[in-house]
C-alpha cells in the first residue's frame, strides 16, 4: 500500500488544506506514514519543500516530492488549492511519473581532524566568512584556478538556479543538466586581485573545493540551514550521486514556470 506524508508551511491557509488531503488520501485507502513515506505532499511555498526535502534526504531514493503552494506559483511548489482533489485522484491511481534533479553534495573538512560533515542541497551552499572578506582559493578538478576575495560564493543546482543563484547574475540551468553553478557575491576586483567574475557552470565530473587561506571560520548556508563551521580545511561541492525525485501528473515544463514567475503575461 502507498504510504504519503504531507508537510506544511505551518499557517493557517497551510494547515487547513494538509488537513483536507490527509482525509481525501486516507478515504482513498492510502497509508500516512511520517517516517517512510513513498511520497510527500509539501503545501506552502519553495520554502516548505526545501525543509520536506531536508527531512528525507536519507531516503530520497525512495521518497518523491509534490508541492502545492498556497501563497505564490513555485517551482516546486507547483499545484494551486483548487486542484487538489485532481492531484489526490491522481496520487491514489499508482504508478506515477517521476522526474529526477540533480542535487549538490557539500562536504565541509575540518582541520582538528573533525570528522567530515556531508550535506545535500536542492537549491544551493553559500560560502561567507564570520567577518570581513571571505578570501579562499578556488579549486576546479583538483588545479587552482583563481583566489576568491569578497562577500562569498554560491555552488547551485539547476533546479536552484533559479533561486540566489539567479540574484547574483548567474544562469538559469535546465534541470535535466547534470551541472553544478558557482556564482560570486561581490568579488574584489582590482589591479591586485582578480576573479574570473563569471558564473561557472561545471560539468558533473567536475569537483569544485574552496580552500580557506586566511580565516578559517565560515557560515555555510545550505538551502535554509545556516551553520558556522570552525576550523575549515575544505568545502568540496559536486554533483550528488543522489537524486531528488518529483511526482509529476501533468506537464508543466520548467521554461514555462520560469516565464510565468519572473516575466508574467504581459498588459
Ligand atoms: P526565504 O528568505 O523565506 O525565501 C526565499 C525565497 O526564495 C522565497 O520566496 C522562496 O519561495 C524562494 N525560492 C526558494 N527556492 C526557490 C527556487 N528553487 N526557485 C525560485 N525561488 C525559490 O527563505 P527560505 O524559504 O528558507 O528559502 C531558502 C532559500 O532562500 C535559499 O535556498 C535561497 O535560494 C533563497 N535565498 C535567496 C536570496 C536572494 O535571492 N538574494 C538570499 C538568501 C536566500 P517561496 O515563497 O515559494 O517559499
Amino acid at each position: 500500500m502507498m504510504k504519503f506524508a504531507v508537510s506544511s508551511k505551518g499557517n493557517p491557509v497551510s494547515d487547513t488544506l494538509k488537513s483536507r488531503i490527509q482525509t481525501y488520501l486516507l478515504d482513498f485507502g492510502l497509508e500516512c506514514d511520517e517516517e517512510e513515506p513513498d511520497i510527500v505532499i509539501s503545501v506552502g511555498g519553495d520554502g516548505t519543500l526545501l525543509y520536506a526535502f531536508h527531512k528525507y534526504s536519507s531516503r530520497l531514493d525512495k521518497t518523491a516530492f509534490v508541492g502545492v503552494h498556497t501563497g505564490h506559483l513555485g517551482f516546486y511548489a507547483d499545484w494551486v488549492p483548487d486542484e487538489i482533489e485532481k492531484l489526490v485522484i491522481a496520487i491514489a491511481k499508482t504508478p506515477f511519473q517521476i522526474v529526477e534533479y540533480p542535487v549538490l553534495e557539500v562536504i565541509v573538512r575540518y582541520n582538528d581532524g573533525a570528522k567530515e560533515a556531508r550535506y545535500l542541497a536542492l537549491n544551493e551552499c553559500t560560502i561567507k566568512s564570520i567577518e570581513g572578506t571571505l578570501v579562499t582559493d578556488v579549486e576546479i578538478k583538483g588545479e587552482l584556478f583563481e583566489t576568491f576575495r569578497g562577500d562569498g560564493l554560491c555552488l547551485s543546482t539547476p533546479s536552484g538556479s533559479t533561486a540566489y543563484n539567479k540574484a547574483l547574475g548567474g544562469a538559469i540551468i535546465h534541470p535535466s543538466i547534470r551541472a553544478i553553478q558557482l556564482a560570486e557575491m561581490a568579488s574584489i576586483n582590482n589591479r591586485v586581485f582578480r576573479t574570473v567574475g563569471s558564473p561557472l557552470i561545471l560539468p558533473e565530473h567536475h569537483t569544485c573545493v574552496i580552500k580557506p587561506l586566511n580565516d578559517v571560520h565560515f557560515q555555510v548556508a545550505v538551502d535554509h540551514l545556516t551553520l558556522l563551521h570552525k576550523d575549515v580545511k575544505s568545502i568540496q561541492c559536486r554533483v550528488a550521486n543522489e537524486n531528488v525525485r518529483f511526482a509529476r501528473f501533468r506537464p508543466f515544463p520548467f521554461w514555462k514556470r520560469v516565464q510565468d514567475s519572473f516575466i508574467g503575461k504581459g498588459e
